[in-house]
């Protein structure tokens, strides 16, 4: 069978980066995998044949003799005669461009370290903008108490005879050397003899792991705060992952917050807006007092500086901004209906425009409209 042309192979043209040639290359040992198609000998040979491109095209120098003198330039000594001196091992390639794909729990020997966990906290405004402290409780695997994790009832451990106390095999598989975790002791690399009773030689037991946890005043949605060692325990002694707590924020009453700055809509009365006062806004610490100018306009914003957030990143707090939205009086006495009719009966005539400023720039603009439209 000849060979095919290692570009048409990958699938990149002849001018093709380092980088293409690299996607391409991942792309097609992802799809071709042993391990993802197993007993598919087409898919092996594909990868192979992949595997022998990327070798060549990957490497400066050898992709420069293939494009001069293409396939026969490799006949001899390396790649393309089966398994031969550097093809032995998978793991060896994915090593430096697989990583996060295949290489994920791939250590080389020792009990593994425990898994990260997430835990996501819910706070109030109030709790996140001062600090807390938190119980919470988390499902996890703890180190097993009687047995010290180790799960051996007698506290003995024995190096695995499967692996050699290495926790990891290689098994082949056609012409492939595949590491794996050692299926006699889990990738401990340990045995006991005598299997702890509480957690069947496990070394870990499930368990609601209740932690006070201290929130720093500042925190916002999506802050994280990490909690090392209070993951999940390691196999047999091995270090325990870390706990990574998560906040999210409460929708608040009457404040919203942007980042470090709060927001909130105080309702006022119509008469309060004309004639000015003094009104009642709150904010995280306590009432203020602020001054409302006569003939202020609704949906005005008012600025108290250094009343919002002081966030963990922050040196200075932000601002509250509070937004005075009249509100339309409802159930109104004998008395009260009788002097707003007064009152409206002042505005008929030509003056009404001198007191409504944005109605006349309003009928003024809805005016000129309609002239546009019919001229
Ligand atoms: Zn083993
Ligand atoms: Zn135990």
């Amino acid at each position: 069978m000849s060979k095919r042309d290692y570009y048409e192979v990958l699938g990149v043209a002849r001018n093709a980066s380092e980088e293409e040639i690299k996607k391409a290359y991942r792309r097609a040992a992802q799809k071709y995998h042993p391990d993802r198609n197993p007993g598919d000998a087409d898919a092996e040979r594909r990868f192979k044949e992949a595997k022998e491109a990327y070798e060549v095209l990957s490497d400066g120098g050898k992709r420069r003799i293939y494009d001069q003198h293409g396939h026969a330039a490799f006949e001899h000594g390396m790649g393309g005669h089966g398994p031969g001196p550097g093809f032995a091992d998978v793991n060896d390639i994915f090593g430096d461009i697989f990583g996060d794909i295949f290489g994920g729990g791939r250590q080389r020997g020792g009990p593994r370290r425990g898994a990260d966990l997430r835990y996501v906290v819910e706070l109030d405004l109030e709790e996140a903008v001062f600090g807390a402290e938190k119980r919470i409780e988390v499902p996890t695997l703890a180190a097993c108490g009687p047995c010290g994790g180790t799960g051996s009832e007698d506290g003995r451990l024995h190096p695995c005879r499967t692996c050699g106390g290495r926790g990891q095999v290689r098994m082949q598989r056609g012409i492939f050397a595949v590491q794996q975790t050692c299926p006699a002791c889990g990738g401990r690399g340990q045995t006991v003899s005598k299997p702890c009773g509480q957690c069947n030689g496990n070394g870990r037991v499930r368990e609601d792991k209740v932690l006070q946890v201290k929130i720093p005043a500042g925190v916002d949605t999506g802050d994280r705060i990490r909690l090392a060692g209070e993951g999940e325990a390691g196999l047999a002694g091995a270090p325990p992952g870390d706990l990574y707590v998560e906040v999210s924020v409460r929708e608040h009453p009457i404040f919203q917050r942007d980042g470090d700055d709060l927001y909130c809509e105080v309702p006022v009365r119509f008469s309060q807006v004309a004639l000015g006062a003094d009104i009642v806004v709150p904010t995280l610490d306590g009432e203020v007092l602020i001054k409302i100018p006569k003939e202020t306009q609704t949906g005005k914003l008012f600025r108290l500086r250094g009343k919002g957030v002081r966030s963990v990143r922050s040196h200075s707090p932000g601002d509250l901004l509070c937004r005075v939205v009249v509100e339309t009086p409802v159930n109104l006495t004998a008395r009260q209906r009788q002097l707003l009719e007064e009152f409206e009966a002042t505005f008929e005539g030509d003056k009404a425009a001198r007191h409504s400023p944005r109605s006349s720039s309003f009928l003024d603009g809805v005016k000129a409209f309609w002239e546009r439209m019919t001229s």
